[in-house]
């Protein structure tokens, strides 16, 4: 079976018997806990949109490592077609579900880990690609959601790993045995994590010789012994456990801080153990890969929220009024701005050495660099077209209550042909997008997801090559290389 449905999906992490943790108790039945259940639906489109035929090209692909056809989000991407599609097809389920749904992470993460152990193999003669290979076929052959997990606590921002007044505020290996090594940490902000079969660790940063012990990628099994997973508290949340006032009828994200209690990891599933001059490498490439992927996610999100924006005027009878057809149209300008990006970055991407080909990095981090804004303007404008009620709103139960449903009903009302639960339903749907749950993945980690944002105007300095650019003014300007008169 290489390519599951949504159900055989939900049903397969049945038997993944992680530890999980949410509000303060330990949950058995994760699977149909009231807040996962809607990250879960989520990450259960990714499945079900390989299925639909409409979309076998965008969402599944010929496997270069195995010949079968695969679900996109364990691909590797063999051409600049692949990276393209990866873009479209994150839009496509950004506006199926209005929120994250947590696959790409793990989809760059294996990406980049690819490239890297086979450069690290030629630099260094380790045998590391080979093992990851193995590990790839395993995770194609049974379509598992692979959690990325780079982020680690780090303490004291301004102490390197070793430094640190706790050695464990990075994840590191604390012993090596003869089949395998053990490691001890935690990872941060873990999207998806509760609903993912496996975790691929990678280090979150470069590192120096004197931190070898951090220099760590490895995958385990979600359910390993010694992993711990806490989720997450969103804005709103308890909404989805009283059953009312969502917004998004069906779907929602997740995070989760990740414990590793002395996790035993075999030598097959290690990937990197030492090597710190390949750790930068892994980090760059993956940071690059998931910037691009926030030019598709974000993106159909982003067109969820000018739908809505653009409904509410119309339920409010602003939609003809100049200034709010500005508004949406500059809404649509941004939205459609940062998919230029992603495509853009896609397009110029190139092959790396193991063939798996990698976006144009700098056109990547341009890309996510508009990512850490312009959903916030997008927002703004959603929420100035929606006007107040936006916060003000009665919760669904008053327009049950037999007292006061039936003003609410008369008052609350815009334009006659619009039933009033049609109006609030949507405001719900933007306060949910722009300051509820929804803003966790639509704002926050456009701001911080893939690194924030001085993280890409530390890449642009670095791959602008500025001094070329000197170049050809002083050229232009008459001295210089091939200087001529003033
Ligand atoms: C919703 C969400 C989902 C995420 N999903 C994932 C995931 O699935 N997997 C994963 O691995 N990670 C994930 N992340 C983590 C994300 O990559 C980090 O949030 C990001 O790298 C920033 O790290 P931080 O949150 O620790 O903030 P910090 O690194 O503390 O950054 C906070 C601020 O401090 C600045 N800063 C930090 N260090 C320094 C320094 N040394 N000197 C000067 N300034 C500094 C930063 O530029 C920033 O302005 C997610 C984050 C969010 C918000």
């Amino acid at each position: 079976m290489t390519l599951m449905t949504a159900d055989e999906y939900v049903a397969s992490l049945r038997s993944v018997r992680k530890r999980v943790f949410v509000l303060g108790e330990e949950v058995g039945d994760y699977v149909d806990h009231p807040l996962i259940r809607p990250s879960l639906n989520a990450c259960a489109e990714t499945y079900a949109v390989a299925q639909e035929p409409a979309y076998e090209a965008l969402a599944t692909a010929r496997s270069s490592v195995t010949g079968e056809r695969v679900n996109r989000f364990t691909h590797l991407h063999q051409d600049p077609g692949d990276l393209v599609a990866k873009v479209k097809l994150l839009r496509l389920l950004g506006q199926r579900t209005g929120c994250c749904f947590q696959r790409c992470v793990g989809m760059d993460a294996l990406n980049a880990v690819d490239s890297v152990t086979f450069e690290l193999d030629r630099d260094l003669g380790t045998g590391y690609h080979a093992r990851f290979r193995e590990y790839l076929r395993h995770v194609q052959a049974r379509d598992l959601v692979v959690d990325g997990a780079m982020t680690d606590p780090k303490g004291n921002r301004r102490l390197a790993p070793g430094e640190q007044a706790d050695p464990d505020l990075f994840l590191r290996m604390t012993e090596r045995r003869a089949d395998g090594m053990v490691v001890r940490g935690a990872k941060v902000h873990q999207t998806g994590a509760v609903n993912a079969h496996e975790i691929l660790i990678m280090p979150t940063q470069s590192l120096a010789e004197a931190d070898a012990a951090y220099a760590v990628a490895c995958a385990v099994p979600a359910d390993a012994p010694g992993l711990l997973c806490v989720v997450g508290r969103q804005p709103s949340d308890s909404r989805k456990l009283e059953g009312v006032d969502a917004g998004n009828a069906r779907f929602g994200g997740h995070e989760a801080v990740i414990i590793l209690d002395d996790v035993f990891v075999p030598w097959e599933r290690v990937f990197l153990c030492g090597e710190v001059r390949h750790a930068g490498l892994l980090v760059e490439r993956f940071a690059g890969y998931h910037r691009q992927s926030y030019g598709g996610c974000k993106v159909g999100v982003g067109d969820v929220l000018i739908g809505a924006a653009q409904a509410l005027a119309e339920y409010q009878g602003t939609e003809k009024a100049s200034h709010i057809r500005d508004k949406i149209i500059e809404m649509v300008h941004l939205n459609e701005t940062l998919f230029a990006c992603g495509i853009a970055c896609s397009a110029q991407g190139t092959a790396t050495a193991s063939g798996t080909y990698l976006v144009d990095l700098l056109l990547a981090n341009v890309c996510k660099l508009n990512v850490t804004r312009f959903p916030y303007e997008i927002a703004r404008l959603a929420q100035d077209i929606a006007g107040g009620l936006l916060v003000t709103l009665p919760s669904e139960r008053d327009f049950q209550h037999p007292a006061v449903g039936g003003y609410l009903e008369k008052y609350l009302r815009g334009v006659a042909r619009y039933s009033t639960e049609q109006r609030c339903r949507m405001l719900r749907l933007v306060e949910n997008l722009t300051i509820g749950p929804g803003a966790v993945g639509y704002l926050t980690e456009s701001l911080h997801g893939a690194g924030s944002p001085q993280a890409q105007r530390i890449m642009l300095g670095r791959l602008a090559d500025i001094g070329s650019k000197v170049r050809l003014a002083e050229r232009l300007a008459g001295y210089g290389e091939t200087s001529g008169s003033l």
